[in-house]
């Protein structure tokens, strides 16, 4: 009676275990109780033996994480785990609302464990297209409005930004890759690099350049991630980099 409980928010990495940092997995271990995705339990087999697992559907998020500030509330010490970064289009912005509206009596500590997220995951095995200053925008509309979504996209490419795109393609969603393809067109011409990389760090990897003017052409699901250049990157050899404006040329001697 009355021991506090604790709420951890990890994210687990892309996928593979080598991408799941030390905190994350020391986190996992001195949890009791382990909450997610039923999809991510396999990931983390090996930590999460012997301990309660509670596996919900992909569409349960407030669920999960009422029922992780509930169970915390209570005196567990409990691990709610989420893919890459869980601060990222992730877990840890839920539970924390619901942590401040719930107001469970005897607050458990609480931290977020920052993960590897999609985003510098994917970049790495394009090269360094993020070496500048970069936008990630989510073409999901399901929990943010369409409108708003072309907003920022203009106004990323409009500031030359390099764009990461999630969420690039679902089922049910099919036209909002095309159209944000046109929408960086106002700004960028169709030569423009750009990378395609799915399932990064799981198995079935693939990684694929393209141009802003094709990239449409490619196939992208949820499990894509797709990296615009802006108007400096460059693909070198088969790497994606957008050079930070350092001179390689000694002074006078560039073409
Ligand atoms: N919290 C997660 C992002 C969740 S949004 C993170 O930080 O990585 C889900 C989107 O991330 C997917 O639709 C896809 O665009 C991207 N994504 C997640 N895992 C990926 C992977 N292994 N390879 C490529 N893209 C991935």
């Amino acid at each position: 009676m009355g021991n506090r409980g604790c709420l951890l928010i990890v994210g687990l990495g892309p996928g593979a275990a080598a991408t799941l940092t030390p905190q994350a997995r020391e986190s996992i271990g001195r949890s009791g109780v382990v909450i997610g995705y039923e999809g991510y339990f396999a990931w983390v087999a090996d930590l999460v033996a012997g301990k309660e697992c509670i596996a919900l559907p992909l569409t349960q998020e407030v669920e999960r994480a009422r029922l992780a500030v509930a169970r915390a509330g209570g005196g567990d010490s409990v691990c709610v785990i989420s893919s890459g970064d869980a601060g990222i289009y992730g877990m840890a912005s839920l539970v924390l609302e619901i942590l401040e509206s719930d107001h469970p009596v005897d607050g458990p500590e609480v931290a977020v464990i920052p993960g590897i997220s999609a985003v510098n995951a994917c970049a790495a095995l394009l090269g360094a297209p993020l070496a500048h200053d970069f936008a990630v925008i989510s073409l999901s509309d399901l929990l943010t409005p369409w409108e708003l979504i072309e907003r920022r996209l203009l106004a990323a490419a409009g500031a030359d930004f390099v764009v990461a795109l999630l969420n690039p393609k679902s089922g049910r969603r099919a036209w909002q890759f095309p159209r944000a393809r046109d929408l960086l067109l106002h700004y960028l011409p169709p030569q423009t690099p750009a990378g395609l990389v799915r399932n990064a760090y799981r198995p079935g990897q693939s990684v694929d350049m393209t141009t802003l003017g094709r990239m449409a052409d490619s196939p992208v699901d949820m499990l894509t991630t797709v990296i615009v250049g802006n108007s400096r990157t460059r693909l070198l050899g088969h790497w994606l980099v957008t050079p930070r404006g350092y001179r390689l040329d000694p002074e006078g001697a560039g073409p």
